[in-house]
């Protein structure tokens, strides 16, 4: 079996992959980078295509432009279950031709000296003395096996984890997540039968009648082309996802022609907060694979940048010192835990309240101003949830409704904090790691049993 030596082998060419690669390009190291997929499919899979522009411009990542654009985006309209409240929340971003922007960035990290391999798979870790310092490669193209011995992988394997799943199961970096902390999603592109109206705005119908634990989107790709799907909360047994479809469908998107379909496909999205360590000895775990994705909206070609961007920066120090350890990849934790993961966790949380809303509660919710978009944008952003409102009316509005749901949403603000709390100060070395997770896990057992109640 032929057998080559990299410094850094990237297993995966997704967002989180590719920008690995992108940040790690032109700093002298040699990389590879290999994804399972043809080249022509690197990047297209189920996805709703939103990125917020903040995104790109805190990574100094490059607009998507040309044929990588197919919509520029000024804000959401967010439905209440009965559609008589509309929120709008302004924001820029992009609704994106993914697998066009995704193989963009590729090239890029090529042309600055990144070898990229399509078709091929890592079959299997090899593992030294708890170490992980490479793979065993098959590449289709070549029709070879190929062992490749690295000084550190970068796991980008999307939710499959299917290069980390064949790790000792003990490791950190190998942990595996509860089924209701998943969102299983499913989407068609369409064409429709007239212009669509606002089409600059991204619609979402919070619904758990016809998405459970989820919500349905409507993401114009321009005046006569739609993104339109849905989520629901895996591990429930809320059933077929393809049934929810077709039966809202009408509801949700009535203007679509049903002969214009473009594409469809579904797929999985992890929902909580990142995982404990996204490292150990000579690995680091990216993207879904790492669990990044916004545990709210679903969201996670944003975050997938992020973790890209950390972990470069991790490897570049990393070569400095010659520390391929746990320890010297620690950096990574601490580097996403504090751009975006405290935020993730504490939006694992409130995720957790909002799936067990009711219809009702979220039309009165809503209608009542229980929280205001204002609050919202700031928990989606910071993950701060403000209750202002709330403690105003919470005398007043006790005595006509739903005392209940404004005493939850203040335990839940108050767990938020605590879990945002946590993760700021996730500890510096992993010796505390145990102890760490021990009082986070204890914390979302407490607050789960709070809401239940
Ligand atoms: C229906 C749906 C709608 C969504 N909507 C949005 C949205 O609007 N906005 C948003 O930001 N996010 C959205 N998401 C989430 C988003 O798609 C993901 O978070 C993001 O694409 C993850 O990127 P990634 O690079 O981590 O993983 P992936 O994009 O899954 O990439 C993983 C890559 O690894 C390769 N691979 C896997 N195993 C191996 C192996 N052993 N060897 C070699 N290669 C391998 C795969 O071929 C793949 O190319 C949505 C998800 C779904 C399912």
């Amino acid at each position: 079996m032929k057998e080559l030596k990299y410094d850094v082998l990237i297993i995966g060419g997704g967002f989180a992959g590719a920008s690995t690669a992108y940040h790690l390009a032109g700093h002298g190291l040699k990389v590879l980078l290999i994804d399972s997929k043809p080249w022509n499919r690197i990047g297209d899979k189920p996805c709703g295509d939103a990125v917020s522009k903040a995104h790109f411009d805190r990574l100094g990542m490059p607009y998507p432009r040309g044929d990588e654009l197919e919509n520029k985006i000024s804000g959401i309209k967010l439905y209440s279950p009965d559609m008589e409240t509309v929120w709008t929340v302004k924001g820029e971003g992009f609704e994106l031709n993914a697998p066009a922007y995704n193989q963009r960035i590729l090239r890029e990290a090529e042309a600055k000296g990144v070898e990229i391999w399509d078709q091929t798979t890592a079959v299997k870790p090899i593992i030294d003395h708890d170490t992980v310092v490479g793979a065993v490669l098959n590449n289709r193209r070549t029709n070879e096996e190929v062992t490749v011995y690295t000084k550190v992988v970068v796991e980008a394997t999307g939710y499959s984890r299917s290069f980390r799943s064949k790790l000792p199961p003990v490791l950190p970096v190998a942990e595996d997540l509860d089924e209701r902390d998943t969102d299983i999603a499913y989407r068609e592109v369409l064409l429709t039968k007239d212009d669509i109206e606002d089409n600059e705005y991204l619609r979402i119908y919070v619904t758990q009648k016809a998405s459970p634990g989820g919500y349905w989107w409507y993401f114009p790709k321009g005046k006569n082309k739609v993104n339109v799907g849905l989520g629901i909360q895996g591990g429930m047994g809320y059933g077929s996802i393809h049934e929810y479809y077709k039966k809202y469908l009408d509801t949700y998107a009535p203007d679509v022609d049903k002969n214009k379909l473009l594409v469809k496909g579904g797929a999985l999205v992890p929902t909580r907060r990142p995982l404990y360590s996204m490292v150990w000895n000579g690995i680091i775990v990216v993207g879904d694979s790492a669990y990044t994705v916004n545990p709210v909206h679903g969201g996670g070609k944003g975050s997938a940048m992020i973790s890209g961007y950390c972990a470069a920066r991790t490897i570049l120090s990393a070569y400095e010192t010659g520390d391929f350890t746990t320890n010297g990849l620690w950096n990574m934790n601490l580097c996403y835990i504090n751009e975006y993961g405290a935020k993730q966790a504490s939006l694992d949380i409130f995720r957790r309240f909002l799936q067990k809303l009711t219809d009702e509660d979220i039309d009165y919710g809503m209608k009542r101003k229980v929280i205001k978009e204002e609050d919202l944008l700031e928990a989606s952003e910071k993950g701060d949830l403000h209750l202002s409102a709330a403690d105003k009316a919470m005398r007043v509005i006790s005595a006509l409704g739903r005392p209940s749901l404004l005493f939850k949403l203040k335990t839940v603000a108050d767990y938020m904090k605590r879990i945002k709390q946590l993760y700021l100060n996730y500890p510096q070395s992993p010796k505390m790691l145990n102890q760490w997770k021990e009082s986070v896990d204890s914390t979302i057992l407490e607050f789960n049993n709070a809401i239940s109640n």
